[in-house]
């Protein structure tokens, strides 16, 4: 047992409604410490991993049939979403959700409701996420619905932050926005990597800017594992470039 690994996925194979198979056979890893991309173009099972990453898919009566996925020493497969999230498997899901009728600190407070927290912790933690991203400090009073997209991401970051995730999972945090925004989160992750040393996996579209703040990569092609590797590596090799980076 490798006890540098905080995530592992072996020979995933899950399919929707017993009829359509999403994954066939999709293996990675994610070390303690790491920033792990998962990339893959429109369909390929990006989000369909991440689900099956925190017991999510028989809600979507979609199916786990073959393979292993552990957090830490937890079989995920046997796991209540919920007990993941207590466990620190947190994700971010697709399309930001926020509370649009809550103000965004209400929206960041309402990340922390799941664990027992003090409210001078919670203050405590308010503020880490405000010096994270001060635009969230002056939107503080705002209803999240009348905040750009960008802000939006944010605040979905934050409130995932507010559960204090080991490993916080993202699905496609640049969608729909600008690239300098996008800059701005990837910076942002990267920095909460650093400091806090939180672990994140991260699924994207945007192979470019995934590859330019991961340590490693994992590529799926119609929900097949196509590439493990390091980010700097993936970068570099010509195939990668030409269908994930749009050079040629
Ligand atoms: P996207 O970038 O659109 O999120 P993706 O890489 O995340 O794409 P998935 O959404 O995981 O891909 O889809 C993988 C395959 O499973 C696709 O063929 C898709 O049509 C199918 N699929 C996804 N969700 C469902 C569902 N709820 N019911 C049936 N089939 C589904």
């Amino acid at each position: 047992v490798d006890t540098d690994i905080l995530l592992s996925v072996e020979s995933l194979r899950a399919t929707y409604n017993h009829t359509i198979t999403a994954l066939t056979d999709v293996s990675f890893s994610v070390k303690h410490g790491e920033i792990v991309a998962l990339l893959g173009a429109n369909g390929a099972g990006k989000t369909t991993t991440l689900k099956a990453l925190s017991n999510l898919l028989p809600a979507e009566r979609g199916q786990i049939v073959a393979g292993r996925i552990h957090f830490g020493a937890i079989d995920v497969t046997t796991a209540s979403p919920a007990a993941l999230v207590r466990a620190g498997l947190v994700q971010v899901l697709e399309g930001r959700h926020c509370f649009r009728t809550l103000t965004v600190e209400e929206n960041l407070i309402s990340g922390g409701l799941g664990r027992s927290a003090t409210r001078s912790e919670i203050t405590a933690d308010l503020e880490k996420i405000y010096a994270l991203f001060p635009r969230l400090k002056e939107k503080r009073r705002v209803t999240s619905g009348l905040t750009s997209g960008g802000e939006q991401q944010m605040t979905a970051i934050g409130r995932a932050l507010m559960s204090r995730p080991r490993l916080l999972v993202l699905d496609e945090p640049s969608m729909g926005l600008a690239p300098l925004v996008v800059q701005d989160i990837f910076r942002t992750l990267r920095r909460l990597n650093e400091e806090e040393r939180l672990s994140i996996l991260v699924a994207e579209q945007n192979s470019a800017i995934a590859l330019k703040y991961a340590d490693r990569a994992t590529i799926l092609e119609n929900g097949v594992t196509a590439i493990n590797g390091a980010a700097a590596d993936l970068r570099q090799r010509s195939e990668v470039q030409d269908l994930y980076l749009g050079r040629k």
